[in-house]
């Protein structure tokens, strides 16, 4: 399988050099240049499998020529087998169509684990024998650094530089982070939000500079390996639900597009996707773009679901592309008039084809409380806010009556506690095998949000290439 990037300049690579290099050398994001496509009787067949076999199957043609599917299938029953559930991403039932997709037993408590393990091992794997060393540099709005951090800490040839921003993720997450005092992890609290932090990630990736003096690369959903990690687990769900026979819905909710594109590749491998719903909180970039083709940046607002505080959604990007008929260089002139103004506008072919499979919903904190609080007494099912917004938007979308329809719960709600008590009352505890997280040293380094700041504290602390 080869790659190309979404504004067109690039070299193609093919999948092991997508997933060292993280960002395209041109600004883009990598996509592979065609969608592989599974017929009817392929999706039949993966009924039964399990999760790792799953696996192997759907991400199979992603790798083809840089892994074997022995390789895979090792790296997968290694990546799963950390997993708490058996099932790794089992599907909870709540009422007659309505279904959770547990994303949430992997070490720690999101879903970015489910590709973040992997991510890890594949790393591990593409340098053994090479005498690169990689300096993973990347933003979190809470989830991402911990899963990154878990993944990567201790492994040879690989220093992992953590932003966060400071005081806006929960304190589990920080935690999760800071408490791992492994010496390849660098965790740096910046004085400003998640939106500044991507954006000194996405600005050392293009300078010259520091790109040339450092092998960096991303761990954030830019990364495609992380992607089609996730497209596992919608064929696993909508398997078991009667695909390819019956159509199913997802509500995701969504940050920085990453987990819904994922379900977009899945759509366009044949999977009959019925709707994907674009859940999101008051921060509604993309509620707005996919309603009314407004895509422009407002300021963030904190709330109780850190991970969806964004306003510049990367992965947007990659469906932008696809539905303007992959003209990279159209899309990299649309992609810079949006970084210089922070506004754009759907083309009506970008806006039409969005249209065609996806669904959005704006979830306010009053929505977002009653929907844990339905799931509570009527389902005893605990949700975090994140997935309540998925939920909320799941119940009152206009959908087929006989669509069943699967929110992706995408974190364990004792990573949000305080959030989760002030809805239903109810305190969740972490499972115990996050061991004693509040007993533990913390490490951070508190640094300004600037370029500057954060490129001397890596140089001080990085090993360059050689
Ligand atoms: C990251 C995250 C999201 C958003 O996912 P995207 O891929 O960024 O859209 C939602 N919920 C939780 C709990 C997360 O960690």
């Amino acid at each position: 399988m080869r790659y190309q990037s979404t504004r067109g300049t690039a070299p193609e690579l093919d999948f092991r050099d997508v997933t060292l290099a993280g960002l395209a050398r041109d600004g883009g994001l990598y996509v592979p240049v065609e969608w592989p496509r599974f017929t009817p009787e392929q999706i039949a067949d993966l009924a039964g499998l399990s999760y790792v076999e799953t696996a192997v199957r759907v991400m199979a043609p992603f790798v083809a020529g840089s892994l074997s599917e022995d390789e895979l299938r090792d790296l997968c029953t290694r990546a799963y087998g950390r997993f708490s559930h058996d099932a790794v991403t089992p599907l909870v039932q709540l009422d007659h169509r309505h279904f959770l997709l547990e994303l949430f037993h992997g070490p720690t408590l999101a879903f970015k684990d489910v590709a973040l393990q992997l991510l890890g091992l594949l790393f591990e794997k593409f340098l053994t024998g090479t005498d690169r060393h990689l300096t993973i540099v990347g933003a979190t709005s809470g989830d991402t650094g911990s899963a990154a951090i878990d993944a990567v800490a201790g492994r040879e040839k690989i220093d992992i530089f953590m932003l966060h921003p400071k005081g806006r993720v929960s304190d589990v997450q920080r935690r999760q982070m800071t408490t791992v005092l492994a010496p390849n992890v660098h965790n740096i609290a910046i004085e400003g939000s998640f939106d500044d932090a991507q954006a000194l990630v996405k600005a050392m990736f293009n300078d010259a500079d520091f790109s040339g003096r450092f092998h960096v690369t991303a761990v954030n959903s830019i990364n495609w390996a992380r992607l089609m990690a996730q497209v596992v687990y919608y064929f696993y769900a909508a398997v078991r639900l009667g695909a390819p026979a019956r159509e199913v819905a997802f509500s995701v909710p969504t940050g920085n597009f990453g987990d819904v594109f994922a379900g977009y590749v899945a759509a366009k491998m044949g999977l009959p996707v019925a709707k994907l719903i674009v859940a999101t909180n008051v921060n509604d970039i993309l509620h707005r773009a996919l309603s009314s083709g407004d895509y422009s940046a407002g300021t963030v607002t904190p709330t109780a679901a850190p991970s969806m505080d964004i306003q510049v959604s990367s992965n947007f990007e990659r469906l932008l592309f696809d539905l303007a008929a992959r003209d990279g260089a159209a899309l990299g002139e649309q992609m810079r008039g949006f970084e210089a103004s922070r506004a754009m506008r759907l083309t009506n072919a970008q806006q039409q084809g969005a249209a065609a499979l996806f669904a959005s919903d704006r979830i306010e904190p009053d929505e977002m409380a009653r929907a844990m609080a339905w799931a509570c007494s009527n389902t005893n099912q605990v949700l975090d806010p994140h997935t309540a917004i998925g939920l909320a938007a799941a119940r009152r979308a206009d959908l087929a009556p006989h669509v069943p329809v699967v929110t992706l719960a995408t974190a364990h709600p004792a990573k949000f506690d305080d959030a989760v008590e002030r809805a239903t009352g109810i305190r969740p505890t972490l499972p115990p095998r996050v061991g004693d997280l509040f007993e533990r040293e913390e490490r951070y380094d508190v640094l300004p949000a600037t370029f500057e700041a954060i490129t001397g504290f890596i140089a001080e602390r990085g090993t360059p290439k050689s």
